[in-house]
């Protein structure tokens, strides 16, 4: 006979337990500005995972639905683990999307991970969840395998999120990108735009969360930052697209590399459209960052909230505070004026100069501060520099710091 082997909870066990943490961390945030009961709902996420955390964690201070297609024995010995208790929630078919659930008295709701499996894509649910979001709730999406998704099946991509994708060195960043433009998309048809507070990439899993905003103005504003990326083949320098209704007379112009010039043929491909607005939002960030201290969380992943706060803003450039009042009360008390880094970043590693040398990673981003560029790391790429430098400056100023090879 056989002992079965004494499975461990599968709250501890799992590859994007990183993202959940995330998730928790991004819910008692918000817990801690509203000071109210948030009324959540945790959506097709394996056995209700997140959903049976945040309420161990968070008591009273939330509501959590769980909701998924078939909820099997994993989910009641998810609850078992933390001693909590369930009750059914009938679905009602004459529900108009939207509206309210009556036996929870949902007056807002925070939808959580919608992962995405090989047979469901996310783009099926996005429609649905900004459907249900009120005003001011949140959106977190998380999905897995965003490399090879991206690179290996560019036509899948581009027949779920009509954007085409090649393989290039920012290639996170233009996925994370994609994603938004298409939760952009899902928000404006009901007359609603988004603030994007996070969009991570963690051991090939990413996650974003947005804030909804509900008005047709918001709708406009973020629709219209939905442009092409226009990539040199070449160099890989890359640029956002204007969003003009006439042709661009030389869209090579607008590339700051001379690519084109110096190669015959065709040297770019337009990629997209993706998100060109911010990626992070900064108040947000803090929020959270603080939410972890008080609660004395100690999160050992591959990200932390601190380095996403150094690529959220260069610490060298930050503007003094702003003394004006906020008007919206909602948003966190701590609103440094946001000016963000900007969109993509650089691989060094595959810079090959061959006569001079490499300076170490933190040497560099001096000396690019100290010509006045901004610049941080990413945690998408660990060779990666997030900076308003270009290609050609960047080499620049290695040969005039580093050293000269012999
Ligand atoms: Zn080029």
């Amino acid at each position: 006979m056989t002992t079965p082997v004494q499975k461990r909870p599968c709250i501890e066990s799992n590859r994007i337990q990183s993202v959940r943490n995330m998730v928790l961390c991004v819910l008692s945030a918000e817990v801690r500005q509203r000071h109210e009961p948030l009324y959540c709902v945790d959506v097709l996420d394996k056995s209700g995972q997140s959903g049976t955390l945040w309420k161990n964690v968070l008591k009273d201070q939330i509501h959590v639905t769980i909701a998924d297609r078939e909820i099997d024995d994993s989910l009641k010995s998810n609850l078992d683990t933390y001693s909590l208790k369930s009750q059914d929630l009938p679905l009602d078919i004459n529900r108009i999307p939207g509206d309210p659930m009556e036996p929870q008295h949902v007056n807002e709701i925070f939808t959580d991970k919608i992962n995405m499996n090989p047979n469901q894509h996310l783009v099926n649910v996005l429609d649905s969840a900004a459907m249900n979001l009120k005003h001011n709730g949140i959106l977190c999406v998380s999905s897995t395998d965003i490399s090879s998704k991206f690179t290996r099946t560019a036509h899948v991509i581009h027949r779920h999120y009509g954007a085409s994708v090649i393989k290039t060195s920012y290639m996170k960043e233009l996925a994370l990108r994609i994603v938004i433009a298409n939760i952009v998309r899902s928000c404006a048809k009901c007359n609603k735009g988004i603030d994007v507070l996070l969009s991570v990439c963690a051991n090939d899993n990413f996650l974003i969360v947005v804030r909804i905003l509900r008005g047709a103005k918001e709708g406009d504003s973020c629709i219209n930052k939905i442009v092409p990326v226009l990539h040199c083949q070449i160099c890989e320098e890359r640029v956002f697209h204007p969003n003009t209704l006439s042709p661009q007379e030389d869209p090579y112009s607008l590339l700051p590399c001379s690519c084109n010039k110096n190669n015959p043929g065709k040297t770019a491909v337009i990629l997209g459209p993706a998100w060109s607005g911010k990626l992070f939002n900064v108040s947000f960030l803090d929020s959270m960052l603080h939410g972890c201290k008080d609660m004395d969380w100690n999160f050992s992943d591959s990200f932390s909230i601190e380095t996403l706060m150094e690529e959220a803003k260069c610490p060298k450039c930050s503007l003094p505070e702003d003394n004006s009042e906020e008007p919206d009360q909602k948003k966190t008390k701590l609103s440094p004026p946001e000016e963000p880094m900007p969109p993509f970043y650089y691989n060094l590693h595959g810079m090959k100069l061959k006569s001079v040398e490499h300076p170490k990673f933190s040497r560099l981003l001096e000396y690019l501060r100290q010509d006045g560029y901004k610049c941080s790391r990413t945690h998408l790429d660990v060779y990666g520099v997030r900076t308003n430098a270009t290609l050609k400056q960047i080499t620049d100023i290695m040969y005039k710091y580093c050293k000269q090879k012999s």
